[in-house]
């Protein structure tokens, strides 16, 4: 067998710091606009939602230009270095087979993309809406008829429920003057204080709400997610393009990479081989690959012959 390296896949990384960054910035912008907004009324509201909105609108050509530019790279890199192997180890071309998969396989992968984009916006925007649901309920006084209808994580719920029963016990209150008073706290004091528990909460501003596999709803800082979700479909999209590579050239084996540092959720791919068809009498069906967001695990074909080579091979050097 021919022993030329193959093209290796490059990190995914460094192209995902500019759509980072930018949704950085989009999170910090809605931030202080919602964070702008001190007491309820339907008039701010309407206001900052179209201004989130519009906000998020402006973006979603940078993030169709972002998705068609990045998948299709990730997709041809794979696509290139699968190729590259299956010529290694002497797979058979199928010349019947049409290219035109493999553009449409960057489509499907693109638009994919793209649709979680489009989505995960949604979900900005419905915190937003919920921030000021809360901010209504805590001037209201009203929020133990109905917070426990509300969606938001735990920590916004308690603390408004906490904030508003403390203030509104009678306390021994001290004027500037001097003068002692009993009372509760006003309406103001509280919606400050509700104030400073958003700013600390969103302030970090978990505006991505996203219900997991695991049927777990998690919250995530808008850059950080965009940049999971890219680096996933992408991976994604590179393993559906060793898949179309193996179609084309009749291969049925696959073997998952090898890391220093498999995670856990990857222990059981780590450099195995599996069979894309599950046809196999020996290997596994390859299923649900990638296991788990972020993963930077991929495959390469492989054949019988490959693997008899590979397993002679080691116990020479042993
Ligand atoms: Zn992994």
């Amino acid at each position: 067998m021919k022993k030329t390296k193959l093209p290796s896949l490059p990190p995914l990384k460094p192209r995902l710091r500019g759509l980072e960054a930018r949704y950085a910035s989009i999170q910090e912008e809605i931030g202080e606009h919602i964070l702008s907004v001190h007491t309820y009324s339907d008039k701010a509201k309407k206001r900052i939602i179209t201004r989130v909105k519009t906000l998020l609108d402006e973006h979603k050509l940078k993030d169709l230009a972002f998705c068609e530019e990045n998948v299709k790279k990730a997709y041809d890199e794979a696509s290139t270095r699968a190729e590259e192997r299956l010529k290694q180890i002497g797979a058979t071309l199928d010349y019947t087979y049409k290219e035109i998969e493999f553009q449409e396989s960057i489509e499907k992968y693109t638009a994919l993309l793209y649709g979680d984009f489009q989505r995960a916006k949604e979900t900005i925007i419905g915190q937003v809406k919920l921030y000021f649901r809360l901010l209504k309920e805590a001037t209201e006084k009203k929020r133990k008829a109905s917070l426990q209808f509300l969606d938001k994580s735990e920590i916004i719920e308690e603390g408004v429920d906490r904030i508003v029963t403390e203030g509104a016990v009678v306390r021994e209150r001290v004027t500037k003057a001097g003068h002692k008073y009993y009372a509760a706290k006003s309406r103001g004091e509280i919606s400050k204080e509700i104030k400073l528990l958003f700013e600390k909460t969103f302030g970090k501003l978990d505006f991505i709400a996203i219900d997991c596999k695991d049927g777990i709803r998690r919250h995530y800082q808008a850059s950080s997610w965009f940049k999971m979700q890219a680096r996933t479909r992408m991976r994604e999209c590179q393993t559906h393009a060793v898949r179309d590579r193996c179609k084309q050239w009749q291969n049925d084996l696959v073997r998952v990479s090898s890391h220093d540092n498999p995670c856990k959720r990857c222990a059981d791919f780590e450099g195995e081989v599996f069979s894309l068809s599950g046809d196999h009498p020996k290997y596994p069906v390859l299923d649900n690959f990638p296991p788990h967001p972020n993963c930077e695990h991929h495959i390469d074909p492989t054949s019988e012959v490959a693997i008899q080579v590979e397993e002679e091979y080691r116990s020479l050097a042993a």
